[in-house]
């Protein structure tokens, strides 16, 4: 499939200080984007050379085949076949609903039945419908979110792109938006670059992301591969691995493994990972959801003795479902219990002082002594350096 937006060694420099520092991939037609990075990483830099808005220092973007921004050429907004949905939306203050979407299809000359049946279909689509003869300042902020998308659809541009585009909303309207946004674009089979730093929004929208960091990219990928191997340690933060462990890669294990001060803590790797020196800095990190608590002596105990007699009684029986070797286990003191609604999230601390988070159905009481169980397979461990970069 010919990609529609091609990013070939894309540099951007701001008096001196990089922003983009060779950033490279492509965009098909229908895919939706979402480039999804920590503030500073260059995000928005990049939305804007894609936009004709500013030109790049080295590199080039092509738009269907064409070179529309070199450090030589460059192909102003109005002439690339893009639409953008700004944060603050930018509507027409003086124009109605209806007349704000209405507009680029009149700028473009359309018959007016055209017109009008185009703005009628979009209002339809997006709930505006009884809006249509509002002014701006008469709508909610999702309302105006509505209002931007529409007028951006109305022209089909061959590219769509979204600069934040839930920022100015409140969290419970946010997570309808997103979900109705995605659906809709598909449904129309838009072409989008949208840009954010929430990876639930990035989540919610994404055929594929882009993770970015201080000016390059980490990881390319499918939301779900991004979350399940997060190619560096700082995409496994960014995508919720919050608990982090240090210490030194442990080469006496038969698989990857850290020592730390307490424990041997195994893990899944990623590239960066290969031709580790033994006993080299590194890191483990996880997620709270990764880990399960057994406070000590009072743990899942039935079902361990349950499986014990069930193999000592048998011998030739095959080894017990709990496969104790899939697991790394952190002995910690609990020190804080939160309630969250559907769930307590709790703090532990190891031996080392080491905060770790995970959650619990109920409460546990602050000084109790037990282990965090936590799958080597949701263990993920990187080079020190991988860190430091940052
Ligand atoms: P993001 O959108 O991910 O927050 P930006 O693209 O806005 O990141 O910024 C990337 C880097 O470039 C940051 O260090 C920022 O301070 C710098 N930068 C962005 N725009 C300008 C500008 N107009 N002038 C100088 N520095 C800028």
């Amino acid at each position: 499939m010919n990609p529609i937006l091609e990013i070939r060694q894309l540099h951007k420099s701001y008096a001196g200080q990089p922003a983009l520092r060779g950033v490279d991939f492509s965009v098909n037609r229908g895919q939706i984007i979402s480039v999804l990075g920590p503030s500073g990483c260059g995000k928005s830099t990049l939305l804007q050379l894609i936009a004709g808005l500013q030109q790049p220092d080295g590199g080039e973007i092509r738009l269907r085949g064409e070179a529309v921004s070199t450090a030589t050429r460059l192909v102003p907004p109005e002439k690339r076949g893009i639409n953008m949905v700004f944060q603050d939306y930018a509507l027409w203050p003086h124009m109605s609903v209806y007349d704000n979407i209405a507009y680029g299809l009149k700028r473009k000359r359309s018959s007016s039945s055209d017109i009008r049946a185009n703005v009628e279909e979009l209002l339809r689509l997006l709930h505006l419908e009884p809006l249509a003869g509002r002014l701006p300042a008469q709508l909610s902020g999702g309302q105006q979110q509505r209002v931007a998308i529409a007028r951006a659809l109305a022209t089909q541009p061959d590219l769509l792109l979204l600069d934040e585009p839930m920022s100015n909303l409140d969290m419970r309207l946010r997570i309808e938006m997103r979900t109705e946004l995605s659906y809709l674009l598909r449904k129309l089979g838009t072409t989008v670059f949208h840009v954010t730093h929430d990876p639930e929004e990035a989540f919610a929208m994404a055929d594929r992301l882009v993770i970015m960091r201080n000016g390059g990219i980490d990881q390319i990928d499918s939301p779900e591969a991004c979350y399940r191997e997060p190619a560096t340690a700082s995409v496994a933060s960014l995508l919720g691995a919050g608990n982090r462990l240090a210490g030194l890669v442990d080469g006496e294990q038969a698989g990857p493994a850290i020592r730390t001060e307490g424990a041997v803590v195994r893990g899944r790797t990623a590239a960066c990972w290969s031709g580790r020196q033994s006993a080299g800095p590194a890191i483990a990190l996880f997620r709270p959801d990764a880990a399960a608590w057994e406070t000590e002596g009072a743990h899942a105990d039935g079902a361990l003795a349950a499986a014990e007699v069930a193999a000592s009684a048998e011998p030739d029986a095959p080894a017990a479902p709990l496969n104790a070797a899939a697991f790394n286990r952190l002995s910690a003191r609990i020190a804080h219990s939160a309630f969250e609604g559907n769930r307590w999230r709790v703090l532990a601390e190891l031996a080392g002082g080491e905060m770790l988070s995970l959650f619990h159905h109920e409460p546990l009481r602050a000084g109790t002594r037990g282990q965090l169980r936590v799958p080597v397979d949701e263990t993920y461990l990187y080079p020190a350096a991988a860190v430091s970069e940052r």
